[in-house]
């Protein structure tokens, strides 16, 4: 069967009403008829359901339909991205580790690579995104363990070679962890294409519709484990309630991505020779620096593009305020198109240099586009710019 049948069809067992979607388990904890069946929940290798700090009929469910879209051997789901990310990170590295990175990464992410871990004795190094195999090499340290990426990166969309970076990891026998939440497995299916792990903000293509917050760590069942044994304890639980929410979005997931990243396509390119706009940046379209990478890479162009206006800073702010229809929001790969200005928010803490070595120039605009019908957004954006 294909993978979507698969995720369609596979759900919690059903109880004794024969609901047809999965019911939802409120329960923190759950009992036992007799202490001998309790005793046996609590041994090794158990995987019955004791208490939804551990798991929940819910995120189970959750875990096995993201298993089937990732090509993944086990999971853990957390309560948002960020929980996902340090948890990783925190359950396979010790004081000494190193971490090597792609500078591009999610704001939250740089700031607990610069300023958490380094109180626990764990480095990081950062290399350019387009830099080289020597350049990689350049920034290993002995106590490299880790190599992370994103790709597309954010805001400026530009890629990194996952395969390439696959094998410079099984090389330097480095645990690989690929940051997927701006592909989705609709695009891209790291693991197939030698990641170890991959980790998700599930807040923003997998809900898709702006409502809850949510994180995935998915990969080799044997490093879940280990991640799973520091999770139980540390206790990081994506809510039942949420992981309902998102395990039903699942069943829409790949019509909505496929749908965005139509809609997207075809407004970059229209816009792509505007005259107020100097640069534009999608991955599927011809003008993409690193386009034979993404069509290899990428089944899709992705829901997001982002362009410089002629006019910088000043032209950016003015722009989102001349937006009718896009929303000015944080968030991305909605069903509700958003416009961001990265040089005059999320990014406006770094200095000029710091932005530009990770593609934000001054009039950058990054687009997340939703499911509106295109031609209200494009005359949204082209209205704006006139
Ligand atoms: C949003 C985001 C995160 C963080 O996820 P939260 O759910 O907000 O904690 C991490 N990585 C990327 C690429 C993101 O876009």
């Amino acid at each position: 069967m294909h993978d979507n049948t698969r995720l369609i069809r596979s759900h919690v067992p059903h109880t004794s009403y024969g609901e047809h979607s999965s019911p939802l388990y409120l329960n923190s904890s759950f009992s036992f008829p007799d202490a001998e069946s309790m005793q046996a929940a609590f041994e090794e290798g158990s995987e019955a359901t004791v208490y939804s700090r551990y798991s929940n009929p819910n995120t189970d469910e959750l875990i096995d339909r993201l298993c089937i879209l990732e090509n993944a051997e086990d999971g853990w789901v957390t309560a948002s991205g960020m929980a996902a990310i340090f948890t990783c990170f925190s359950a396979l590295l010790s004081q000494g580790d190193h971490i090597l990175a792609c500078r591009s990464v999610f704001g939250s992410t740089h700031q607990i690579f610069s300023t958490i871990f380094p109180k626990w004795g764990i480095s990081h190094s950062y290399f350019d995104v387009n830099a080289t195999e020597e350049n990689w090499e350049a920034c290993l340290d002995k106590n490299t363990k880790v190599l992370f990426i994103e790709s597309p990166t954010n805001p400026a969309l530009e890629l990194l070679d996952i395969e390439a970076l696959g094998s410079f990891a099984k090389k330097h026998n480095l645990i690989f962890v690929v940051d997927n939440c701006f592909a989705t497995p609709i695009l891209q299916k790291p693991l197939n294409l030698g990641a170890d792990l991959v980790v998700h903000s599930m807040t923003k293509f997998i809900d898709g519709q702006g409502r809850v917050l949510g994180g995935v760590i998915l990969g080799k069942k044997e490093l879940i484990k280990e991640i799973g044994a520091f999770a139980r304890h540390s206790g990081p639980s994506l809510s039942p309630f949420h992981a309902w929410l998102l395990s039903n979005s699942l069943e829409t997931f790949e019509l909505r991505v496929r749908e965005k990243s139509k809609n997207a396509h075809w407004i970059a390119e229209q816009l792509e020779s505007h005259p107020g706009i100097s640069s534009l940046n999608y991955p599927h379209l011809p003008s993409h620096p690193q386009y034979d990478l993404a069509i290899k890479q990428m089944k899709y162009g992705g829901a997001l593009f982002c362009f410089e206006l002629k006019g910088g800073l000043e032209a950016g702010a003015n722009f989102l305020n001349k937006l009718s229809i896009c929303s000015l929001t944080t968030n991305l790969g909605d069903c509700k198109s958003i416009a961001s200005h990265p040089a005059s928010t999320t990014h406006s803490k770094l200095t000029e240099q710091e932005r530009l070595a990770v593609g934000i120039s001054p009039g950058l605009i990054r687009i997340s586009v939703g499911l509106e019908h295109p031609e209200d957004i494009l005359n949204d954006i082209l209205n704006a710019l006139a």
